[in-house]
């Protein structure tokens, strides 16, 4: 008997500063199994941020274009800028059983929950507020003004937690990163994933 296995969606969203890209990385890197959805972005690349990497860094134009032939699983305006989740690349690695891990925001996550029940959601809280605009500080990737926009869409984005699975309190990363493969771990194991292909009797 051969058991094939479909792919996991993986969900994870929070506030800017919370670690999520940390976190995101860490289980990329621990676990093969996963491939990294890469969203297509109107907002300029940061320091160190590549392009088909980290995002698809795009116009206003394209990214409307994009909208207007269906090319996104969901999209939304996140700190005054477009981020789309692109539709073909999760699809087909689903297909071929891979998993994949989407980082993106709340009213994404609320889309894509919409689209593919089976998905896994997580959302990353920090451990305070006060922290999280430490983070945003230290990590050194955005303007004031930018960073006081991700401060004031924190709560609104908090606010959102009961619509998740899962909530990780990412105190350091080393904890939360255990948390975040015991969650992995468990949805591998569930029996919508399995798909035994019995022969039939000659
Ligand atoms: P950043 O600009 O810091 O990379 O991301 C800002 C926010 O946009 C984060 O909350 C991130 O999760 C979210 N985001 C990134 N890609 C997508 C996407 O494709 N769709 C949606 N809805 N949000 C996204």
């Amino acid at each position: 008997m051969e058991v094939k296995r479909k792919g996991m969606l993986l969900v994870i969203s929070g506030p800017s500063g919370a670690g999520k890209g940390t976190l995101a990385k860490r289980l990329l890197e621990d676990d093969p199994s996963f491939r990294f959805s890469v969203s297509a972005t109107t907002r300029g690349p940061r320091v160190g941020e590549e392009d088909g990497v980290d995002y698809h860094f795009i116009s206003d134009d394209e990214f409307q274009a994009r909208v207007d032939t269906g090319d996104f699983l969901e999209c939304a305006v996140v700190h005054g800028h477009r981020y789309g989740t692109p539709r073909a690349e999760v699809l087909s690695s689903l297909e071929r059983g891979e998993n994949m891990l989407l980082d993106i925001d709340p009213q994404g996550a609320r889309s894509v929950a919409a689209a593919m029940p089976d998905c896994v959601t997580v959302f990353i809280l920090p451990p305070s507020y006060e922290e999280l605009r430490v983070r945003l500080h230290t990590r050194n990737t955005e303007n004031e003004t930018e960073i006081n926009r991700r401060l004031g869409n924190a709560k609104g984005e908090i606010d959102q937690l009961g619509r998740y699975q899962y909530a990780i309190v990412n105190t350091t990363v080393e904890e939360a990163i255990v948390q975040l493969k015991a969650i992995v771990a468990a949805e591998k194991q569930r029996t919508i994933r399995f798909f035994p292909v019995i022969p039939e009797k000659s």
